[in-house]
This record gives structure tokens, sequence and C-alpha cells, in this order.
């Protein structure tokens, strides 16, 4: 499941509990004669169903989990009402909300959301209590959030590890071919969106064999791991580099046109060339260029990037840069 689908899906099922615990609280309030918290219940379910139909008719992950706090911050403030007005029961109600912030915020949006709900709960909750439940109500609460912030930051470094782990290649340490094919299709959808070329350069190194059957695989590894060391340091911060295959490398340089590009490839063939390997090993690499056109996909920009490869293998040593051309263009299988 893709980044965007999942946190649509959080959106869905915060709204969806938040709704059915604020219905619960506006039923019970107008049975027992709140009326003024049961209007106040059901304008907040109006206005998270409103903000929950307006997400749902974008496609794009909304970044200020506008629904998700919406959400969070009704039930609060009807947690926050109940107590006011009639009984101290309901903040108990807050320790499973304080649980939740961690669960579906990021930890520190749960952390900031929790200090602010215990400050405001405990101001409300603070005429039902004597100093001595005062005290324990602070600590369950301080308990909870610690918990639930540790349990927030143990997920967060697993999932760290686990992207790592999915998207590097473990002996160079660059971006995978699988995350390529998740980068270009960023690159393209910002080309067409806001007609932003990047570029992708397709990079081989050229009589790599020779060099492992004269000096061995584990020379051969660490060249391939300097070679890509050797064009990290030319690069800007936001171009990537993928190792695609092999002795076989792609570099993404995000809204960068076919011009600058090829210059930049040629200065990456130079400085390969200039380069001292270990044991006094030389070598070149041979590159091919390719601009992202409105009309690409991930293959049609891979395929013209892979010709250009292929052209330039011919002398090796060399850039070769292809514009798009309609005519030529293979269509994706
Ligand atoms: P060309 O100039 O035509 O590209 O010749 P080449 O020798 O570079 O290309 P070829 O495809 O004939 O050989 C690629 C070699 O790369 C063969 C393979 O053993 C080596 N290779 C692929 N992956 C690794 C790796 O992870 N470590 C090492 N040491 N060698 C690798
Ligand atoms: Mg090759
Ligand atoms: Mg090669």
């Amino acid at each position: 499941m893709n980044d965007n689908r999942y946190y649509q899906q959080l959106d869905q099922r915060t709204y969806y509990s938040a709704i059915t615990c604020l219905l619960v609280f506006v039923v019970v309030h107008t049975f027992e004669g709140y009326y003024f918290q049961a209007i106040a219940g059901l304008l907040s379910t109006a206005l998270i169903t409103m903000l929950a139909r307006r997400v749902s008719r974008t496609s794009q992950y909304d970044e200020t989990n506008t629904l998700r706090l919406a959400s969070w911050l009704s039930l609060l403030m009807m947690l926050c009402f109940t107590v006011w007005a009639n009984t101290m029961g309901a903040t108990y109600f807050i320790f499973p909300l304080m649980l939740s912030a961690c669960i579906i915020f990021p930890k520190e949006t749960a952390l900031k959301l929790g200090i602010f709900a215990a400050i405001v709960t405990t101001i409300i909750a603070h005429r039902w209590l004597n100093s001595a439940d005062m005290f324990r109500y602070c600590t369950s609460q301080i308990l909870t959030m610690s918990v639930g912030y540790i349990y927030a930051s143990v997920i967060e470094r697993n999932e760290l590890m686990l992207q790592q782990l999915a998207n590097t290649d473990p002996l160079t340490q660059t971006l995978n071919r699988h995350e390529l094919y998740r980068r270009l299709t960023h690159s393209l959808a910002n080309c067409r969106r806001h007609q932003q070329p990047s570029c992708l350069i397709m990079i081989d190194i050229d009589h790599f064999k020779a060099i492992n059957d004269t000096h061995g695989h584990l020379t051969g590894d660490s060249v391939l791991i300097e070679v890509c060391r050797v064009i990290e340091q030319r690069i800007r911060e936001t171009d990537l580099l993928f190792r695609y295959g092999g002795e076989e490398f792609a570099l993404l340089l995000p809204q960068e046109n076919l011009i600058k590009t090829t210059s930049i490839a040629e200065d990456l063939r130079n400085k390969i060339a200039a380069h001292d390997f270990p044991k006094g090993i030389k070598l070149t690499i041979s590159l091919g260029v390719a601009e992202t056109h409105q009309d690409d996909n991930d293959q049609t920009l891979l395929n013209r990037a892979d010709t250009a490869l292929y052209q330039a293998k011919n002398k090796r040593n060399q850039v070769i840069a292809l514009e798009y051309n309609a005519n030529t263009e293979l269509s994706p299988a």
C-alpha cells in the first residue's frame, strides 16, 4: 500500500471512530438534558463531516493532518464539556485519547496535544478532586503520555530501519532499483504538474569484469563503493544515486535540464577517469542522459536513457544525451 492510501485510510478510520464517540456523547447528553453539550457535539460532528468530504475529494495526502486533528480535538472538547458540566467520570476518557494521539499523529504532535489535553482537563477536573486524587490523576496522565511517546518512538525507529533496508543497496549504500521507480514516478508527476524537467543519467562502468578477473571480487566490490563516493561528491544533496544492477548506476537530478545535466555527466566522466582507485586501478564510465517529458512514463524515460547509454558504449568513456522524440519513443509493454 502506498503512503497516500495508508494516510487516507488512517484519516477515514479516525473520522469514523470520532463520529461514533461524538454521537454517543450527543445521545447521552440529550437524554440527560444537557442540551448545550449535545448541540456542541452535533456541531463538531457536522464540522468534521464537512472536512472529511473535502479530504476525500483530494487524492493527495493532507500533510497538516487536518481531519485527524479536528476529530481528535472534537473528542477532547466533548470530554471537557462533560467533565465541566456534570461528572468527573468522563475525565478518565483522557487516557485512551492520549494513547490514540501517539498512534495517529507524528510523535512530536502527539506530545504537544497530550500536554495541552493534560493541562485543560486538569484545570477543569480540579473542582471534583481533592489534592491526593489530583496528584494521582496528574501522575497517571504523565505515565500514559510517556508510555505512548516511547511506543511511538520505537515504532518510528523500526519504520525508519525497515524503510532503509527496503530501499538501500547493501554494498554501496546507494538507493536501489525499487526506489528508483518510486522516485521516477514522483519526478514525472512534477514534470506534468509544474512543467519542471528532471534528468536521468544511466552509468555503466567500462570493462569492469576485467577488474574482477585481475584483482578479485573483493577489490571489485571496493571499486564499486568508491565509484559511488566519487559520484556523490560531485552531485547536489537533492540528486539521487541508485544502483541499477551489477556495475550499472542511475542518477536522478530533480529540476535540472538536459544541457546542464550533460555537462554534469561530462564532469563525472572526467572525475572517474582521473581518480586513482585501490591497487592503482584506473577506470572509465559511459553515460546516457535523458530529460523527463510530459508524455513520458518511467519506462519510456528509462528506455531513452538506456538507449543513450548503449550508444555511449560504442566507444566507451563518453556521454550521449538523447532528446525526447515522440515518433521514436518506445511505448511501455
Ligand atoms: P562493458 O564495458 O561492456 O560494460 O564491460 P563490463 O565488463 O563492465 O560488463 P559485463 O556486463 O561484461 O560485466 C559486468 C561485471 O560486473 C560482471 C560481474 O561479475 C560484475 N559484477 C556485477 N555485480 C558485482 C558486484 O556486486 N561485485 C563485483 N565485484 N562485481 C560485480
Ligand atoms: Mg553493464
Ligand atoms: Mg560495464
